[in-house]
């Protein structure tokens, strides 16, 4: 890997603990793997709880004077940082692809995402605005004051390894907080080409620490037990999301969630459906289906519905699998092999009540997590793939007749992240836009990511929302001074 790199020292096999490179302790470390190839990309440190620790007291010991730079300070530094991505965009890119799978292309794209994060969130760090409010006496005055919540620790997956960290990390060190990330262990080495551009871009020692650790829920649990943090932010599976909500009680801990989704994808008879097609294709089939924004559910009325699967199929069956360094490749590996069987299973269970498929369907020929991007036909409510995320490369088709049933099937989930529909009836949009149950909707477009608007769910898929000038309002806290004047 390091020979494809302009800059190899992008290429990190240490921690990044309160301002330092790391070696491991006693000399543990863990693999980071290409899913792709299957051989190891380098080793990093397998860090314990006490260097968890290290780097919270760093972090407390150092934020108050990050967060005593003015608004501006910390914004010309976060905008040298961002510089320092968009530059390393191929480097950082690479990287991104040989540790986690998805197309060079697609990496480059996620780097260039993650940057604008960063872009974004420094330039909000210079309107942090408070609040004059006309007093309730005649000798009050009464002001509001923002101010950073203090030391942030974040726990991250690996299917966006650098987006994932930017969209937290970005708006901490804006609103001057310091930060603690703990990486999926299958992806830390973006994780820590990010710190190390932070570094170089000026962000003082111990005010982004990245803990390269396997030990998921100890580090979990000392992120939520340590009395000197004061917010969690996680973005992972709803079941994990319950765990940290349950373990952040004691401290009443802040806490920002961005879990599972189950994403309605609905075509009306009055869509465009060559743009519907073109929609679920890059809903359902980015970065391989492991997105929590990823069409899970596509439901297709029945005057569109043998156009609508005749047409995808077509576009899938021409998706091109591959190591998603090699150019033209579309579509990448799988994470491991328990997100390959995931998608098996779906497609046994549904094939054996009914379904058919119509594209795809199984393992593809390149072995290992390799997999056939897959359509399935005639798919109905008792199939798994209803209530469950499937992470991978499958598309359902279910068949319905009126409005009603598909926004009533639509919300009958416990997730409420992102949803999407096609129409062209002014009317029946804004209809089901205002009765999805979702956080995020998409009108005629299956893409709605981006750092200028909310991210995040309503119902068991989180709390929070990320990006946006809302995006800010997780890492402060606001602050009421009343005065009396005489
Ligand atoms: P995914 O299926 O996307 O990996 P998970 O919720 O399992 O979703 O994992 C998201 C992140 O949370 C990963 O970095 C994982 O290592 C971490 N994690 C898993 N279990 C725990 C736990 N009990 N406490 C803290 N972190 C955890």
């Amino acid at each position: 890997l390091k020979s494809l790199l302009n800059d190899p020292s992008l290429l990190c096999s240490k921690a990044y603990v309160a301002g330092e490179w790391v070696d491991a302790k006693a000399g543990e470390t863990f693999d980071v793997t290409n899913p792709a190839r299957g051989d190891i990309l380098t080793t990093v440190p397998d860090l314990e709880v006490a260097e968890a620790a290290r780097a919270i007291d760093k972090a407390y010991a150092v934020q108050k004077d990050w967060a005593a730079h003015t608004g501006k300070e910390r914004a010309a530094i976060i905008r040298k940082w961002y510089d320092l991505v968009v530059e390393n965009q191929t480097d950082l890119g690479t990287i991104l692809t040989a540790e986690m799978g998805k197309p060079l292309e697609e990496a480059v794209g996620e780097v260039l995402y993650a940057a604008s994060y960063i872009e974004w969130f420094g330039e909000e760090a210079k309107r942090i605005y408070g609040e004059t409010i006309p007093g309730h006496l005649r000798d009050k005055r009464i002001t509001v004051q923002k101010e950073p919540v203090g030391v942030v620790a974040s726990i991250t997956p690996w299917n966006f390894p650098a987006a994932m960290i930017a969209r937290k990390v970005a708006p901490a060190l804006a609103a001057g907080c310091a930060f603690v990330a703990r990486p999926a262990k299958e992806t830390p080495l973006s994780a820590l080409a990010l710190a190390l551009l932070a570094e170089r871009a000026g962000v003082p020692k111990g005010v982004f620490s990245v803990i390269t650790s396997s030990r998921a829920s100890k580090i979990g649990k000392e992120f939520c037990d340590n009395p000197k943090v004061r917010k969690l932010t996680f973005t992972g599976s709803t079941e994990v999301g319950r765990i940290l909500m349950g373990q952040c009680a004691p401290q009443i801990m802040k806490l920002s969630l961005e879990l599972g989704g189950n994403a309605p994808f609905i075509v009306f008879d009055d869509a465009d459906v060559d743009a519907a097609v073109q929609g679920a294709l890059v809903s359902k089939f980015r970065n391989n289906g492991q997105t929590c924004v990823c069409s899970n559910r596509i439901y297709v009325q029945e005057g569109v519905y043998e156009e609508f699967s005749k047409k995808l199929a077509e576009k899938v069956s021409q998706m091109v699998v591959g190591d998603g360094l090699i150019d033209g490749v579309t579509t990448g590996p799988l994470i491991d092999m328990n997100g390959l069987e995931k998608v098996e299973e779906h497609i046994k269970d549904a094939t054996s009540k009914g379904a058919r498929i119509i594209a795809g369907g199984k393992r593809h020929a390149l072995g290992s997590t390799f997999f056939e991007p897959t359509v399935l036909a005639d798919v109905t409510s008792e199939m798994m793939v209803t209530n469950e995320e499937t992470f991978g490369p499958l598309a359902p088709l279910f068949k319905f007749k009126t409005e009603e049933e598909a926004v009533k099937a639509a919300n009958d989930t416990i997730f409420g992240l992102a949803s999407y529909f096609y129409s062209r009836d002014l009317n029946r949009v804004n209809r089901v836009q205002e009765a999805l149950e979702y956080g995020i909707v998409g009108v005629n477009t299956g893409l709605v990511s981006t750092e200028v608007a909310p991210f995040g769910g309503v119902k068991q898929s989180g709390l929070g929302r990320e990006g946006s000038h809302h995006g800010m309002e997780d890492f402060l806290e606001m602050k009421y001074i009343c005065t009396h004047v005489d």
